[in-house]
């Protein structure tokens, strides 16, 4: 097992989507003929960038986007092997990709299961065809479960799902259906996030026609009380705000992000965080096929690393490590934060075990003005 100071994770960045959903903000492009010049830059951007992250083993890799799935698993397995060339990764447990059900046909699974590939996360985001539709995604709830079985056959043992959840419009029983068909699947794990509407998205522009509803905040606490609940009762650990796990099956790749490891990501718009800096691809999908790689960085201050520890560490079950925050900022900070806490522990909003400090996984939603108000 390796310290903490000497892992990191990789993460590959793939920013095409075929269709763009309603709700998405995420950087992505509709341009897939780019898509064999981006991987050959990606390729390029590994060898140019190794250094990033200097003596650092690997314990996992990532394939996000947009759509990694639109990948052929040949790519997919090229990059992971570039990798190993490159960094030790004796200790990668877990190499997940993000699918879009649709994507995975018989003979795209068949090849898959000949790469490394050990994890998969489908953007289901629901199990309602008519919330499918709402969302302009490419497949139905038949095809979501069909793409789950299939990776099942083909011996996939980890396989994460993606849900939505605080959707205006459509009745109570969509979201129960949802979770119930979530269950029945059985799957490993489940990230339930709550819709949210963004500038400059198509649900965006809808809200601000009158032709969306926002959820009030009373239904927006219900749905979460009743996806938590449900989920619970059907054995899975509420680890952090949106992820739910069956035991063992924590996402390792999110949990070293949250846990400030480092990470090198690859791919235009992708992030990476080498303790000291943060910088991110600045590159349009374009520009990085014609090589032009471009990033932009900032340095970390340690109040920046302390504001995050207290943001990560509040969004996880584990919640905040007083002696920690005392080893590494001093005993001031770590009174400062106890002190900013008593507000919170009297409301039942925090609970203090020994020396951590945690939001009960009932008032996660809370989180944000919580968190505000124990940043340094
Ligand atoms: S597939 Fe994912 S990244 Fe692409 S538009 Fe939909 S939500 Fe966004």
């Amino acid at each position: 097992m390796y310290s903490i100071n000497s892992m990191a994770t990789l993460y590959f960045h793939i920013p095409f989507c075929r269709r763009i959903c309603t709700y998405c903000d995420f950087y992505k492009v509709g341009a897939v003929e780019l898509m064999p010049a981006v991987v050959r830059g990606m390729h390029e951007e590994l060898d140019m960038r190794h250094t990033y992250l200097k003596d650092r083993h690997l314990t996992s890799i990532y394939f996000g986007g947009g759509t990694p799935s639109l990948l052929h698993p040949h790519d997919i397995e090229s990059l992971i092997e570039h990798a190993r060339r490159l960094y030790d990764c004796s200790a990668v447990e877990e190499i997940t990709l993000e699918a879009n059900p649709d994507d995975l046909t018989e003979e795209y699974v068949e090849a898959l299961a000949a790469t490394s590939v050990n994890r998969l996360s489908l953007g289901i985001q629901s199990f309602d065809d008519e919330i499918l539709r709402f969302m302009n995604r490419r497949h139905n709830a038949h095809e979501a479960i069909a793409a789950v079985e299939r990776l099942r056959r083909a011996g996939y043992d980890n396989i994460s799902i993606d849900i939505i959840f605080g959707i205006g419009g459509f009745d109570d029983n969509s979201l129960k259906q949802t979770i119930q068909r979530a269950v029945e699947l059985n799957v490993e794990h489940i990230s339930a996030y709550h819709l949210t509407i963004e500038e400059g998205t198509r649900l965006g522009l809808m809200t601000r026609r009158g032709e969306y509803r926002p959820i009030s905040e009373e239904q927006s606490e219900a749905d979460y009380a009743f996806v938590e609940e449900s989920l619970m009762a059907a054995g899975y650990e509420h680890y952090e705000v949106s992820n739910y796990a069956r035991e063992g099956y924590r996402a390792k790749h999110n949990s070293a992000y949250w846990t400030g490891v480092e990470y090198l990501g690859i791919g235009p718009g992708a992030h990476s965080f080498s303790g000291d800096d943060r910088r991110w691809c600045t590159s349009t999908a374009r520009d990085y096929a014609d090589k032009k790689i471009l990033f932009e960085s900032e340095s970390l201050t340690p109040r920046d690393h302390l504001n995050e520890y207290v943001m990560t560490s509040l969004r996880r079950a584990e919640g905040i490590d007083l002696d920690f925050i005392t080893q590494r900022y001093g005993l001031a900070e770590a009174q400062r934060i106890e002190a900013s806490a008593e507000m919170w522990l009297k409301l039942g909003t925090l609970s203090r075990h020994d020396n951590r400090l945690s939001l009960p996984t009932s008032k996660f939603l809370l989180s944000d003005a919580v968190i505000e108000s124990l940043f340094a």
